[in-house]
């Protein structure tokens, strides 16, 4: 989508270094990291909400989940344990409108997380 702004993150158009890339996700750090370890996953094709997945993109999902995981030992914060988060539609606190999973480590996370 030409308006969003993930959409040209991932076509490498706004000059954000990747942790991260396969043919189908790119990973980099959040610009407001709330956490010090704070890593987008995102996928190159635009889906809007988590809500929206369906057919292929199921598939996706876990590639981005793996890709997670996979950051979360580079990053030294595997050990320690970690986050993985899709916030979904307003009360979920989403943003950004093309999906994204937060990989948060390197602090202790609060539950219930407010
Ligand atoms: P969410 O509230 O789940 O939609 O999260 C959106 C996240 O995207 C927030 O944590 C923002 O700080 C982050 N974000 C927005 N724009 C950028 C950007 N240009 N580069 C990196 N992170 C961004």
């Amino acid at each position: 989508m030409s308006d969003c702004i993930f959409c040209k993150i991932a076509a490498g158009e706004m000059g954000v270094k990747f942790l991260y890339e396969t043919d189908t996700l790119v990973a980099f750090r959040d610009i407001n990291p709330q956490a010090p370890t704070h890593v987008l996953v995102i996928p190159k094709k635009h889906i809007a909400k988590i809500s929206d997945l369906s057919g292929e993109d199921i598939a996706l999902v876990g590639e981005m989940v793996a890709a997670g995981n996979r950051i979360a030992a580079t990053e030294k914060i595997a050990e320690d344990g970690y986050r993985l988060v899709f916030n979904c539609g307003r009360h979920g606190g989403q943003e950004v409108f093309h999906i994204h999973l937060h990989l948060l480590g390197g602090r202790p996370m609060n539950w219930p997380p407010g």
